[in-house]
């Protein structure tokens, strides 16, 4: 079945249904060793997750591992710009659940990025982001251990999907003119626009389907969680971007208000009920006044529009959510992308899951991942239906390859997400313990240790796996 590797002789296979893994006692799982600094991260993060399964259930489950290649590795294996063989494709598809560490992007000839390319071949539509605090972590924030969210990202379109043309080009100025002379002039909202004649042009597509599987996912998360921190917040830019960003909040209302009607409630719905409830006889034009900023300079269609609205609310779900009831289910809320920029710095414990288009998510990942104490710390996962491949957020850090200094913390709490998606909680709660233990006693590679209060001597990569492991 494979060109130049081969599956582990023991091991069985982790199957899917209903994008939920099946995971057997012994799975196998593919690891892509990464290009720089894997060479010392892999190595290091393969040993913690060895000792902690092995510690967590004495020999009753093992991971069998299976190195496939890509990157750099790749081409030495496999020939020039064969930075992501079919080898690997097809046994992560076949094994359902693998882990990598960082790749290069590939300057010039091949892909246009690994990372982008694993994501849109195996439709890994969710990019999964947990940014909580270990004690002891240096950040540049006060409160750090107040910041405690998990980003959804969707991760297949938005301008990721990468159709665009350069300023210039033959398609694009077409593109252009089209767009000038016919469609604009012919959509009378946009009035007198026009693109400049010498735009690049890209195309931002946010669809409904991707949309709202990313929220199904999101919800299913939040389900999970402690009650306290059962809240989704739509993040969008849909003042500006009515039919992309502004679809996907509304998408994201209507998915949640259908398929998890018993379990959620809007944060405007809490509003309604709430007012109700404080005050049983209050009139819909009062409710209406409280709940929607600037009611009175409304024009009479839209304040009967809202008038009906609540009145549809609580005949819809007074019975299932009011009388205090909401206060159990999961909170739905929507946000504007640059307020929430500002809410995980000034109100970080207001917010839980955060599910956002795939722009908004990539900066907010790196901005939430910096307040509580940088990249070497922030894990990543990329989840499908059938698929999940998780790994280290920042890149390969080329000038520290092979010097075992760099913090594999990123592939290790990447780990972390991995067996907690497996189901594996004992062991992933031993590698939390140990690390943040390991934080904790100021036992810590060279970024977090120059950062440190008073500074402290830097383990090595390899001794910061070892210090981890000795404080399970
Ligand atoms: P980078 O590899 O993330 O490194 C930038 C800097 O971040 C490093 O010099 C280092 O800072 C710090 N850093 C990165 N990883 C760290 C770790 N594990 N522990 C501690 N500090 C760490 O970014 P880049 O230099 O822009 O990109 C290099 C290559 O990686 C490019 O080809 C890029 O495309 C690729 N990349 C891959 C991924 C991925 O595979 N997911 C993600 C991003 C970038 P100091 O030197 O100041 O200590």
């Amino acid at each position: 079945m494979y060109d130049k590797i081969n599956p582990p002789a023991s091991g069985a296979k982790i199957t899917f249904t209903n994008g939920e893994p099946k995971v057997p006692d012994n799975p196998i799982v593919p690891f892509i060793r990464g290009d720089g600094t894997g060479i010392d991260i892999w190595p290091a993060a393969q040993k913690v997750i060895d000792a902690a399964v092995a510690q967590a259930y004495q020999g009753k489950r093992e991971i069998s591992w299976f190195k496939v290649y890509a990157g750099d590795e790749a081409c030495e294996m496999y020939g020039t710009y064969q930075y992501l063989p079919e080898d690997t494709l097809k046994a992560i598809k076949e094994y359902g659940v693998a882990i990598k560490g960082p790749l290069t992007t590939p300057v010039g000839g091949g892909i246009r990025s690994l990372n982008v390319a694993l994501r849109q071949i195996n439709d890994l539509y969710s990019c999964v982001r947990p940014c909580r605090y270990y004690p002891g972590t240096p950040s540049p924030h006060k409160n750090p251990e107040k910041l405690d969210v998990i980003i959804y990202r969707e991760n297949t379109e938005d301008i990721y999907l990468g159709i665009e043309w350069r300023q210039g080009s033959e398609i694009g100025d077409r593109l252009i003119a089209i767009l000038n002379n016919e469609l604009i002039p012919a959509t009378p909202e946009h009035g007198k626009k026009q693109i400049p004649l010498d735009s690049g042009i890209g195309i931002k597509p946010i669809s409904k389907t991707g949309s709202q599987r990313l929220v199904r996912r999101a919800m299913k998360h939040a389900l999970r969680l402690p009650k306290a921190k059962q809240m989704v917040t739509l993040v969008h830019k849909g003042n500006i971007m009515k039919y992309t960003e502004g679809a996907f909040r509304d998408w994201g209302y209507e998915l949640v208000t259908s398929e998890f009607r018993a379990e959620c409630v809007t944060e405007r719905e809490s509003w309604i009920l709430g007012n109700k409830e404080n005050n049983s006889e209050i009139s819909l034009a009062e409710n209406a006044r409280q709940i929607e900023p600037g009611y009175n300079s409304l024009t009479p269609e839209k304040q009967t529009q809202i008038q009906q609205e609540i009145a549809g609310v609580l005949d819809a779900i007074w019975s299932t959510h009011g009388d205090g009831q909401w206060k159990d289910k999961v909170m739905v809320n929507d946000r504007i992308a640059d307020s929430i920029f500002q809410q995980i710095q000034t109100r970080p414990d207001e917010y839980s899951i955060l599910a956002t288009m795939n722009l908004n998510g990539d900066y907010l990942s790196d901005a939430a991942a910096a307040i509580v104490g940088g990249l070497g710390m922030g894990p990543g996962a990329n989840i499908g239906d059938d698929c999940a491949i998780f790994e280290a957020t920042h890149g390969t850090a080329p000038k520290h390859a092979g010097l075992d200094r760099i913090n594999p913390g990123s592939v290790i709490l990447s780990a972390v997400m991995m067996l907690e998606f497996m189901g594996w909680q004992e062991a992933a709660d031993l590698i939390k313990q140990g690390l943040g233990q390991a934080v904790a006693q100021g036992q810590v590679t060279y970024d977090l240790a120059r950062l440190m209060e008073p500074p402290v001597e830097p383990l090595k990569c390899s001794e910061f796996a070892e210090a981890i492991i000795q404080n399970f």
